[in-house]
């Protein structure tokens, strides 16, 4: 496969992990929102770049990351374990250092993140 076939493969499958995946209300109903913040310490950099990711009860329950490197077009941070284990736990808060899937770039491994989690009030 010549690179732009593999790109187009590689969105492909994406789209279909996306539908397959279904909403995050679907997966939490309990969750209103999701928010992941990643720090990443850029060497050489004083201010270290900063990202967030929100997730609502209408986004698509892939908790991925994806990847700063160009390189990296189908793998990034993976989130999926580490919010089903805090929403089975009902845990609101989570941090810790995640590496990518694929890549060994400095910048990509042990970046800090945390996870917050709201939960809608049930009685
Ligand atoms: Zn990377
Ligand atoms: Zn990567």
């Amino acid at each position: 496969m010549n690179r732009r076939a593999k790109m187009t493969a590689a969105k492909a499958e994406k789209m279909q992990q996306r539908l397959d995946a279904g909403l995050v209300s679907e997966l939490f109903p309990k969750v209103t929102e999701i928010v992941i913040s990643m720090q990443y310490s850029q060497t050489g950099v004083l201010e270290p770049l900063s990202r967030t990711v929100n997730f609502f009860p209408g986004s698509s329950a892939i908790f991925k990351v994806n990847c700063l490197c160009s390189e990296c077009v189908e793998s990034g941070f993976d989130f999926a374990k580490i919010i089903t284990t805090m929403v089975k736990t009902h845990k609101t808060g989570s941090k810790g250092e995640i590496s990518c899937e694929n890549c060994s770039a400095p910048e990509c491994l042990d970046v800090a993140y945390s996870v917050t989690i709201k939960y809608a009030h049930m009685r």
